[in-house]
């Protein structure tokens, strides 16, 4: 079995899908080494294993509002997509999504998934409460009061049990409209970067480098904004539907123009029934403290010239703070460079330790589900919290059946 994007081939020597949670408690407990995979949309082997893979979807179960404590108990298999439909039909939001709603909550909670938005949280800071199967296949359930041991469990890299269940922070459904700008003056971008990445709920710039060829806005309906206008700091509105990478068409995006719509159709960029992206492409992002966004993108500048050949697109977005220990957001309100890279393997890990050098003057922290370079010793300073967090995986799960080879790099032998 392969990853989403084919870049992955899983080393492990067995699928189960189990049909009960006794049925994954007795798989998980026999198991030497297991790893639940979610909707296998990691580019690097974060979910690989050589020994079973456990995919969830047997176990059906559907969301459960409490519209009481506005949260939602949710199945950590499902899809953001189909909580997402889910919340719309009974009258309630998430605060976010990420660019595709296809993604498990589980798997896109464990690795730090965000949307865009300066008082927007990742996905993680929706969270309060967990259910996590351990290895003993006996279940925890871990809320905000049990401290470490949630603030630790919430982005857990897979490496402290299977999430069984969710409970997720809703609120009343709401309306989103969506403008692309495109052609931001670069100038303009590195001067008012903070403006316009709070001009909007959601802010995304698309970049190569050399310019801003598009800015997406997302604003909730009833907010004070100023897409509507013809222009946005001197870039000029779309006059066509457009895909962020300038090659696709606008047709497999949600709706833009400022056509109101339900919130789950508008906050990811990627309508659910087409493939999200291109498909057939690599990513990498990195997320650094907010402050250093424009010293950033000047610094990303000067790869232009070597990114160009292998790049479909590159998205700067925004994540406020959040106290996950191993969240990329971790303590600072961030900035995330995001990359679309062309299917070239080689030529992209060859270029990644340069680029990793040099935002780390800036205390980059990579996207745990996206290709990068860095090893322990180099991701351990960036996370306070990484030796409690690593003391945690060994507590828990001291036989080290959740480990793989993703784990031993970053949490070291
Ligand atoms: C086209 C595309 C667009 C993307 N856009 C964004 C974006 O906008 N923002 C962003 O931040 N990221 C984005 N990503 C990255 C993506 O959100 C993450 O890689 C996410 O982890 C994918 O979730 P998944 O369910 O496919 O995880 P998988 O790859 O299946 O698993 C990821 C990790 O989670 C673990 N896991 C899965 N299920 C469970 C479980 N039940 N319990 C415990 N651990 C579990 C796995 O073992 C593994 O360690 C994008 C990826 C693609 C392909």
């Amino acid at each position: 079995m392969k990853n989403w994007a084919g870049n992955l081939k899983y080393s492990a020597r067995a699928v189960e899908r189990p049909s009960t949670l006794g049925e994954l408690a007795g798989t998980v407990e026999a198991a030497r080494k297991v790893k639940p995979l979610g909707s296998l949309h990691c580019f690097n082997d974060v979910a690989d294993t050589n020994g079973i893979h456990v995919m969830l979807d047997g176990l059906g179960g559907s969301p459960e509002i409490d519209s009481t404590s506005r949260t939602v108990r949710v199945p950590g298999h499902l899809t953001y997509g189909a909580l997402a439909q889910y919340l719309q039909q009974h009258g309630w939001a998430l605060h976010n999504m990420a660019s595709l709603p296809h993604i498990s909550i589980a798997g896109a909670l464990q690795t730090g998934t965000h949307g865009s938005g300066v008082a927007n949280g990742s996905l993680s800071s929706a969270v309060t409460a967990i259910e996590l199967m351990r290895a003993t296949g006996e279940t925890d359930r871990l809320e905000a009061a049990d401290g470490g041991a949630f603030t630790g469990s919430v982005v857990g890299l897979g490496a402290l049990g299977i999430v069984t269940s969710v409970e997720l922070v809703i609120e009343p459904s709401y309306e989103v409209s969506q403008h692309v700008f495109e052609n931001l003056p670069w100038d303009t971008a590195l001067e008012h970067f903070d403006e316009i990445a709070a001009s909007a709920y959601s802010v995304s710039l698309f970049t190569d480098y050399q310019s801003i060829g598009q800015v997406w806005l997302k604003a909730r309906t009833g907010d004070d904004n100023a897409s509507a206008a013809p222009t946005f700091y001197g870039a000029t509105a779309a006059t066509t539907a457009r895909h962020p990478l300038p090659e696709m068409s606008g047709e497999n995006c949600t709706a833009q123009f400022g056509i109101p719509g339900p919130w789950l159709e508008r906050l990811p960029h990627f309508r659910p029934e087409f493939t999200p992206s291109n498909g057939d492409e690599l990513q990498t992002e990195y997320i650094l403290p907010r402050e250093y966004a424009a010293a950033a993108l000047e610094t990303l500048r000067s790869f232009a010239g070597r990114v160009a050949p292998l790049l479909y697109a590159s998205e700067m977005r925004t994540i406020a703070a959040d106290d996950f220990w191993l969240s990329p957001a971790f303590n600072r309100d961030s900035v995330a460079f995001h990359f679309t890279f062309k299917p070239r393997q080689s030529d992209v890990e060859a270029l990644l330790p340069e680029i990793e050098a040099a935002l780390s003057p800036f205390g980059a922290r990579p996207h745990w589900g996206k290709l990068f370079a860095s090893g322990s010793s180099d991701v351990a300073p960036l996370y306070p919290r990484f030796t409690d967090f690593r003391d945690l995986a060994q507590a828990q799960d001291p036989d080290r059946k959740f480990r793989n080879e993703f784990l031993d790099k970053i949490l070291g032998e």
